[in-house]
């Protein structure tokens, strides 16, 4: 099969298109046939060499499609059945052999282009919500890249629960569609002063948490724009790496918590990813959420994919598609 292989590190021109063995599954394992594949930032992390993998690797953590084939170890699947996972390597390929404790039932109303979208960056707002800082209605929360992939989802996951939500976005389109998401307050953070314009937003009172997906850009000024004992959940770094800081500055903040939580530590075990996914899923099928695909590539131009991704121009998802056999 021709899959997507990266041999050596660097930018979106090492992801080539090319002969990579068939997947050979697993007694536990299925074999899918892959109708879409979600793109994340951090495929361009593995891409890049900024989390290093040894080469050459098929890259791509998230996808969906139809089960062909089922190890002899495995009890609960069929062949034909619909299904989904993320936290799998090697998802950018036409087929895929995939360890049955990963994947998860599609919901017949949702698409396969949905299900893979949604996986990722849909369980990810899901366990920022819940878990890391469970909000409750009345609570205020600030939300960086608002109409990214993550920040879409997670504003309208908030806005169900009753939380003020303030965005940040870098052009007027994605003002729009961070509104729509649900942002009460939009701040333009590429022209003003976060700090001022949270508090002007929140009646000088801050936020009682922080999402932040950006990093580096944005880590200083928003402890800045914390409640005392208000918490940050640094979850990417679409700008840079955050660097060490003193702790002190917590202190100086009012007891804050700053938190760098990863999808991987809350999807432990199979119970926690299916209480995830039917959640998100559940909220997909009645309308609750509604996910916005920025734009699908063929999966041969994976390149253009992660130039558009870096380029800041995207907002919502981006999905690779296989050719259909
Ligand atoms: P997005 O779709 O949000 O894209 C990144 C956005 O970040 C851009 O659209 C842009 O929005 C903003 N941004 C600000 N500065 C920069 C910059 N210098 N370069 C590029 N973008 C910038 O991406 P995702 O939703 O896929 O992911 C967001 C972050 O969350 C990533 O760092 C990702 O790795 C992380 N992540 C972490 C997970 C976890 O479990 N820890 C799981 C999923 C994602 P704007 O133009 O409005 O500024």
């Amino acid at each position: 099969m021709k899959a997507i292989v990266v041999s050596q590190s660097g930018g979106p021109e090492v992801l080539e298109y090319q002969d990579w063995p068939e997947p050979a599954p697993l007694p536990d394992e299925l074999l899918i046939d892959v109708a879409g594949i979600g793109v994340n930032f951090i495929d361009t992390y593995h891409r890049s060499g900024i989390y290093s993998l040894p080469h050459p690797f098929v890259p791509g953590l998230e996808g969906a499609g139809v089960v062909t084939s089922v190890g002899a170890e495995v009890g609960e699947f069929a062949v034909g059945d619909r299904v989904a996972w993320t936290g799998h390597m090697g998802s950018y390929a036409p087929r895929i052999a995939l360890p049955a404790d990963k994947a998860v039932r599609v919901p017949q109303p949702l698409s396969l282009h949905e299900a893979a979208g949604i996986m990722l960056q849909g369980l990810t707002a899901h366990y920022l919500v819940t878990s890391v800082y469970a909000v409750k209605a009345g609570d205020t929360a600030l939300v960086h890249a608002a109409a990214g992939g993550v920040g879409l989802l997670l504003c309208q996951l908030l806005k169900n629960r009753g939380v003020t939500v303030v965005g940040t976005v870098s052009t007027a389109e994605k003002a729009q569609a961070a509104s729509a998401a649900g942002a009460t307050h939009i701040i333009r953070y590429d022209r003003d002063d976060l700090v001022e314009a949270v508090m002007a937003a929140t009646e000088g009172h801050g936020v009682d948490v922080v999402y932040d997906g950006v990093g580096r850009t944005t880590f200083e000024a928003g402890l800045k724009c914390l409640k005392v004992r208000g918490m940050m959940a640094i979850f990417g770094q679409a700008s840079g790496p955050v660097g060490s800081f003193d702790p002190q500055l917590l202190n100086d903040g009012g007891s804050l918590v700053v938190t760098r939580p990863s999808l991987t530590h809350f999807t432990r075990t199979l119970e926690e990813l299916r209480w995830r996914s039917s959640e998100v899923f559940g909220d997909l099928v009645s309308g609750k959420l509604s996910l916005t695909i920025h734009d699908s590539y063929p999966l041969a131009e994976a390149a253009r994919a992660h130039l558009d991704l870096e380029s800041r121009s995207t907002s919502g998802k981006l999905l690779l598609l296989p050719p259909q056999s």
